[in-house]
């Protein structure tokens, strides 16, 4: 392993966030590189392929480019050539398909350890987000091959009995798709109904479907096992069984908090796992480490979205140039 010259800034993640954190950086003349673990963008890459943000276009623009987008509300696929646009125009340093595996702070610098590589760093920042974990529902049956905790396109669906565990924007998305391309669906939600945020576009859709009993809904429910042909539901009537082909567990996401432990970044146990750091500078209880975009959040992953998040870029360049380590290398 080849260990490279000490840059300013080492950015994990090429999120949105983290390539808005690589602009601002440039923009102050700091040497600094992105890793990435997967493609450019790598969480929206893997959305579901017909997916609409919930966010205007231009509330999801960074580096001051704009996004520009026939609906209000941008697809997958537009914010895919967005980004991709941004990164270009900017010339971002950034290395793809090359995951972080460790960071170590000595003498004052960090040294990163990358799945291609060893870099020397005198700051960091985590952007790493929260879509590489899936929230399980450890049952009987979760490990199955027809059990997907990632949800990409209907097709594959049609004329199966799919059922689909959640109640907020990705099951919902999932639950109206593949009945629109000829599943059978079920829903089935531990709370009382379709959750309040989900797109105040969809929601209307999705409850005239299940009023009109074309998509079954067990709320107040839980999938407690599935099988290779059915599964069993605890809902307040009882159990029941149901005939399955296919279930989507879209049961949320959580950030990676085995690597933020593993780096040193506290936890707090008692308030959804919360990451410490300080909400001006955004730095960690670790000095010249800091959290940017969806990460913040903990386990309270709808608390922070890419525009809300964006200005973590500007916080933490102001922080660190305000500390003087700038230093050309
Ligand atoms: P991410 O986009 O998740 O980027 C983190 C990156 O870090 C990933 O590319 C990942 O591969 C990489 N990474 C992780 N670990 C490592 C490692 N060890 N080494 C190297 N790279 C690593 N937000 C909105 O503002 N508006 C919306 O409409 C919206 N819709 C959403 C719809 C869905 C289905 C989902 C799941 C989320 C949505 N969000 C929306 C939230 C959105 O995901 C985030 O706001 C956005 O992706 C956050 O950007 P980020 O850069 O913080 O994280």
């Amino acid at each position: 392993m080849q260990i490279e010259k000490i840059i300013d800034l080492i950015i994990i993640g090429g999120g949105p966030i983290g390539l808005a954190c690589g602009i601002a950086a440039k923009n102050a003349g700091l040497s600094y590189l992105i890793i990435e673990k997967g493609c450019l963008t790598n969480s929206l890459y893997n959305y579901p392929q017909g997916m609409t943000f919930f966010s205007t276009a231009e509330r999801l623009e960074i580096g001051n480019l704009p996004f520009v987008s026939i609906n209000p509300k941008p697809k997958r696929a537009e914010a895919l050539e967005y980004y991709r646009r941004v990164s270009l125009s900017y010339e971002l340093n950034i290395h793809l398909f090359e995951a972080v595996k460790n960071v170590v702070k000595e003498d004052g610098f960090f040294n990163v350890e990358t799945s291609k590589s060893n870099y020397s760093a005198r700051n960091i920042i985590v952007a790493t987000g929260f879509y590489d974990i899936p929230m399980l529902m450890d049952i009987p049956g979760e490990n199955l091959p027809k059990v997907f905790h990632y949800y990409q396109e209907p097709h594959y669906f049609s004329n199966q009995n799919v059922v689909v565990v959640g109640a907020s924007n990705s099951s919902v998305d999932a639950a109206l798709e593949t009945f629109r391309k000829g599943a059978n669906v079920t829903l089935i939600a531990r709370g009382p109904g379709i959750g309040e945020r989900v797109k105040y576009w969809v929601k209307p859709d999705i409850e005239n479907r299940i009023a009109a009993g074309e998509i079954k809904a067990y709320f107040s429910s839980n999938l407690l096992e599935v099988r290779e042909s059915e599964v069993d539901i605890e809902t307040p009537d009882g159990i029941k069984t149901i005939p399955n082909d296919f279930v989507l567990a879209l049961t949320g996401y959580q950030p990676n908090f085995e690597f933020l432990n593993n780096i040193g970044i506290e936890l707090d146990q008692k308030n959804m796992r919360m990451p410490h750091y300080n909400e001006t500078t955004m730095e960690t209880n670790i000095e010249g480490i800091y959290l940017a975009g969806v990460v913040c959040g903990g386990l309270n992953t709808h608390s922070w979205f890419i525009e809300n998040s964006r200005v973590h870029a500007d916080q933490i360049i102001e922080a660190i140039t305000a500390k003087g380590t700038k230093q050309k290398v």
